[in-house]
């Protein structure tokens, strides 16, 4: 803006004394002597006079126009800047405009805008920890009183406190098996408000993942016999890292009993390790039922359990969400590819360095999770199947950001993988997601669709 102004000022600066000098110019001339020698004398000096006026006018207006621009641009790149500071959640920018115009007015609404924004992000936080709060006491005061209930519903099944007949021990049994799975729902609300606060402990130590992986085999080795499934591994060339075996223990042991729990008896499941970058990818292959698009977008969600079949073999639907929880908080991936009737594989990812800050991570209500979903969704229901794909692959590296998915949709325009309309309606959905309003152009594109569409109805 600056440099169109100050061109506006010099072409401005050029005009206006060009056309007065040319005036004063031909007046001038029309009155020079006859005598020829005189006359060309007189006339180079008047016409390089007028020119000479005419580039110092020129330059004064367009050094002036520099510094008059320079005063409107430098308020309005200031409150940009801000602005910009702003949306990444900085709300102590402040602008710094003292003029007594419409700038400097503009400058203390900003002002006002960023004091109150900053407030109600102080008021969000405050309720967020009184929540994270409230969560964590109440799964610790939930289950004081688990652990001695289990262990008399034991010894009374166990017959301590007098004999029992079979109807009775087997209504107790099924007593004793609930309260385990009460137990193991507070366990799991204990451990999300632990990744939700950042208080999940992780103790960092020289790891050699390939003795992790085959420890961790060993703890499932009782019930993968019970349905006679092997294990095969496959490891890369693996440096030994700093990482918490027990945490990458956990996540894997998680991944595995699912493996096992959804495959036929007699199946397989391969577990590999891999250097990639700066992380160690994980995968874990099963044979089993696998599952349908929609429910490789919600596996990871709380709660979450694929109708078909997964209710008799019992569990919270919370063990993938304390997974990604786990993995996340220290800045690793973890995504499923899945064909249903033919199997499922996991990957998850850790970095060879441990992160110096573990990350607090939203579990049960996240605004990231959430737009993630809805992308992925829109990725599927414009690519297709292969749209998982394509979005996990932005996903490994990065690239869930508005902008980095318009230059992917912009890509995949280029090489006509999409038409002109698809890309344009997909670009639009993708704003929409990320929250920001769409351009008009696209809102007149996508109504003149719900035209055409009610014609053909
Ligand atoms: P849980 O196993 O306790 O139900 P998870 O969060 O570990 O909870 O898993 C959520 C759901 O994802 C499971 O109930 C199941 O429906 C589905 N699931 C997980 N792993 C697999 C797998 N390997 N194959 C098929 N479905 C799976």
């Amino acid at each position: 803006m600056s440099r169109k102004l100050t061109f506006f000022f010099l072409i401005v600066g050029i005009i206006a004394p060009t056309i007065g000098i040319s005036y004063f110019y031909l007046i001038s001339y029309s009155i020079l002597p006859i005598d020829q020698d005189t006359f060309l004398e007189q006339n180079t000096l008047l016409s390089s006079t007028a020119i000479a006026i005419i580039i110092l006018i020129a330059l004064n207006t367009a050094i002036a126009g520099y510094f008059i621009s320079q005063s409107i641009t430098k308020p309005l790149r200031e409150l940009h800047e801000a602005t910009t500071e702003l949306e990444k959640g900085n709300f102590d920018v402040r602008t710094n405009i003292t003029t007594n115009d419409e700038l400097g007015e503009l400058s203390r609404a900003f002002n006002k805008s960023a004091i109150a924004l900053g407030l109600m992000d102080e008021e969000h936080k405050q309720l967020e920890k009184t929540k994270s709060e409230f969560f964590s006491m109440t799964s610790h005061e939930l289950r004081t009183p688990i652990t001695p209930l289990k262990v008399q519903l034991q010894m009374m099944y166990k017959q301590y406190y007098g004999k029992l007949t079979t109807k009775q021990r087997e209504t107790l049994m099924n007593i004793l098996k609930n309260t385990e799975r009460l137990n193991k729902i507070i366990e799991d609300f204990l451990e999300i408000s632990r990744i939700e606060s950042a208080r999940l402990k992780f103790i960092f130590k020289k790891t050699d993942i390939r003795e992790t992986v085959y420890e961790t085999m060993n703890l499932m080795e009782g019930f993968a016999k019970e349905k006679n499934i092997q294990f095969k591994t496959e490891f890369g060339k693996l440096p030994t890292i700093d990482a918490d075996p027990d945490r990458v223990s956990q996540v894997l042991k998680n991944i595995i009993h699912n493996a096992i729990k959804f495959s036929p008896r007699d199946g397989k499941i391969e577990i590999s390790a891999q250097l990639k970058k700066e992380f160690i990818q994980f995968s874990i292959k099963d044979y089993g039922r696998g599952m349908s698009p929609k429910d490789q977008i919600r596996v990871f969600e709380p709660f979450y359990q694929v109708e078909a079949g997964s209710k008799e073999f019992g569990g919270t639907g919370l063990g993938l969400a304390i997974c990604r929880g786990i993995i996340e908080a220290q800045k690793g991936k973890i995504w499923i590819q899945s064909i249903e009737g033919q199997g499922s594989t996991f990957y998850f990812t850790i970095p060879l360095k441990p992160i110096e800050k573990i990350e607090p991570i939203k579990v049960l209500f996240s605004p990231k999770f959430e737009i993630e979903k809805e992308l992925k969704e829109k990725f599927i229901s414009t690519l297709g199947p292969m749209g998982i794909a394509e979005f996990d692959e932005l996903h490994i590296n990065n690239e869930i950001e508005k902008d980095k998915i318009l230059d992917y949709i912009n890509k995949l325009k280029k090489e006509r993988i999409l038409d002109e309309k698809s890309s344009k309606d997909f670009e639009y959905e993708i704003i929409k997601i990320f929250g920001d309003k769409p351009s008009n152009e696209n809102d007149e594109l996508v109504e003149e669709d719900k035209k055409i569409g009610d014609i053909e109805i």
